[in-house]
């Protein structure tokens, strides 16, 4: 027994030197950061744009990987299967809480599968609609979508979404069960409103904004608390007539459970640094957004964001009845 310990004890303290030794000269190779859906998507957009600006921080190139599917719960696996190494990273959003709740089978321990990097951004929705359908302000929307709710589709990225989330808040609002139609990203799911394939969509301004600015969607509401600077003629889903309909989309980074703190320190850094790059900046700011704070881009406010976002959305679930399984 004493030498069984004594060897387990060895092979501990050869696998904390490994890991700061490979803390110390990280990164020494490209990083992956899995987006867990569609190219072209708004998650994809975020990830990029961050991307880019970390690469040149770190020195290493961070590379985007889209794994989409069940409402991003398979890219999310997919991250916490992988090495604790530090070169493969998550970014995901408001589903890595909602999905904890709305999957009762996940391939993965939500709290204890990761580690933290740090939030990235809060984006608003905006409900839109393909350029020609009917309705022309989110009132007419409501009641179009309560006489043809045999006929009306919406759009989402899969059980777990934003999309999915806001749609569903959508229908809970209005009292009525639409047709939804499920993508591995509202990339995807963007081109078939454009195509006029399906009507209606809840996404995130990082996808809506250029289809709305151009007039190629129709936009009825955004979800933020006030107008948005770059729609001052988009009214906000409370004044159209909502109570109560808020929604934000926050972003964060992670890494798989037993990634170093010095790795995750470091990507929070840079993190740090990539949110205060003007370029990132104004391009959020174009896209109806902005960068989180320095104090929010660290592990410990995405620790405690995750957190609070599952307990506050476990007992909404739980009430609506309504599981991914
Ligand atoms: N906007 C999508 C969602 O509904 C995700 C994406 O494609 O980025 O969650």
């Amino acid at each position: 027994m004493k030498i069984l310990n004594a060897l387990l004890g060895a092979v501990a303290a050869v696998s904390l030197f490994a890991a700061s030794a490979n803390a110390q000269g990280y990164p020494e190779r490209t990083i992956t950061m899995v987006v867990p859906f569609s190219a072209g998507g708004p998650t994809d957009t975020v990830a990029r744009l961050v991307a880019e600006s970390m690469s040149k921080d770190l020195g290493q190139q961070i590379i985007v990987e889209n794994v989409g599917g069940a409402g991003g719960t398979l890219g999310a696996g997919r991250v916490a299967q992988a090495d604790p190494d530090g070169y493969t990273l998550l970014l995901h959003h408001i589903g890595m809480a909602t999905s904890a709740t709305l999957y009762r089978k996940l391939a993965y321990d939500t709290l204890n599968a990761f580690e933290y990097v740090g939030l990235v951004t809060e984006v608003p929705m905006t409900i839109v609609a393909r350029k020609d359908f009917e309705p022309t302000d989110l009132k007419g929307l409501i009641d179009y979508a309560k006489a043809n709710k045999d006929t009306v589709t919406v759009a989402n990225a899969g059980i777990g979404a934003a999309s999915h989330l806001c749609g569903m808040m959508f229908m809970s609002a209005i009292e009525t069960q639409l047709t939804t139609v499920p993508y591995k990203g509202t990339g995807p799911a963007m081109t078939d409103l454009l195509g006029g394939q399906v009507d209606i969509m809840c996404d995130q301004t990082t996808n809506t904004t250029k289809q709305i600015q151009g007039g190629t969607i129709k936009a009825y509401a955004v979800t933020s608390p006030k107008r948005l600077k770059i729609f001052p003629d988009l009214p906000t889903a409370e004044e159209a007539g909502l109570q109560g309909f808020q929604v934000g989309i926050w972003h964060g980074i992670y890494a798989p459970k037993g990634t170093p703190a010095e790795v995750t320190d470091r990507l929070s850094k840079s993190l740090q640094k990539a949110l205060k790059d003007e370029n990132v900046a104004a391009r959020f700011g174009e896209l109806g957004t902005e960068p989180s704070s320095e104090a929010d881009a660290t592990p410990a406010a995405l620790k405690a964001k995750l957190e609070s976002e599952i307990a506050r959305w476990k007992p909404v679930i739980e009430a609506a009845g309504q599981y991914a399984d």
